[in-house]
């Protein structure tokens, strides 16, 4: 098949090995079974390091895919700013949603968050399911948009857990309806010593009066307005995700 645009795919730094190479695994099994490539089609390959390659197909080995390195890339398509997600446990196709777009937008990783009001109920067995679900959607998502990274989709933590992480973090925006504070002054004032930014979402049901209480103890965290609607959750990440990128000129 030749292809039109350049397929992409993201490999170990160990399967690349001075001018050469391989995909293994899954990839190496979509690209022969579903995309039926052939020798010779050009691919765009990222390592973990973020480096880059333009490569042709050379030979299909034993479930290996071998790929010749013609040219490093220079491809940045990430956000200079990192943005970590909280995004509290909403309804799983929503969450698959979320992911999805979140990835798109640049997102660096995501935390699903368990709140008080999360109606979804999980057990140990299905976090680590749903995390590895979440991982791979993440990772196509990644691919569709060419990105040079794949964001990491963190276990699910508890809403309390985020207070050990809030000094990571140059300013935490928590997304709360019932404060009206204008996330664009928030951004305005802030703006010149950000690199990384937390934002929490809150799940369909909402934040609990102490949940805001808890996070909104610390010095770096900020309740902001979405606007005077109640807006979904999936809709609440992608708004304030945008809003970050386009305050801060990555859009
Ligand atoms: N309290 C909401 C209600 O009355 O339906 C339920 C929560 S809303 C569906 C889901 C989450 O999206 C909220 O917890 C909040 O994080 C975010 N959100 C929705 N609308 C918002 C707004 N206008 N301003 C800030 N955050 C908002």
């Amino acid at each position: 098949m030749k292809g039109i645009i350049m397929l992409k795919f993201f490999v170990k730094n160990e399967q690349v090995n001075e001018e050469i190479i391989e995909i293994i695994g899954q990839d190496a099994k979509h690209m022969q079974k579903v995309l039926r490539l052939e020798v010779g089609e050009i691919l765009n390959i990222t390592d973990e390091s973020r480096n880059t390659y333009k490569c042709s197909i050379v030979e299909f080995k034993d479930e290996k895919v071998i790929c010749n390195i013609l040219e490093n890339v220079e491809e940045d398509n990430e956000n200079k700013i990192n943005i970590s997600l909280f995004q509290c446990l909403a309804k799983f196709d929503k969450m698959d949603y979320i992911i999805q777009k979140a990835t798109e937008l640049g997102i660096y990783d995501v935390y699903p968050v368990s709140s008080k009001r999360v109606v979804v109920k999980l057990d140990e067995k299905g976090k680590v399911k749903k995390v590895e679900r979440w991982q791979a959607i993440s990772k196509e998502a990644a691919k569709q948009c060419k990105r040079t990274y794949i964001p990491e989709i963190k276990n699910v933590i508890f809403l309390k857990d985020i207070c050990n992480l809030v000094p990571k973090y140059d300013i935490i925006l928590v997304a709360y309806e019932n404060d009206k504070s204008s996330l664009k002054k928030v951004l305005q004032e802030m703006k010149q010593n950000i690199q990384n930014i937390g934002i929490v979402i809150g799940p369909e049901g909402g934040f609990d009066e102490s949940e805001i209480k808890l996070l909104n103890q610390y010095e770096n965290v900020y309740l902001v307005s979405l606007g005077n609607r109640i807006l979904r959750t999936e809709t609440a990440s992608i708004s304030l995700i945008s809003n970050i990128l386009y305050e801060f000129d990555e859009i």
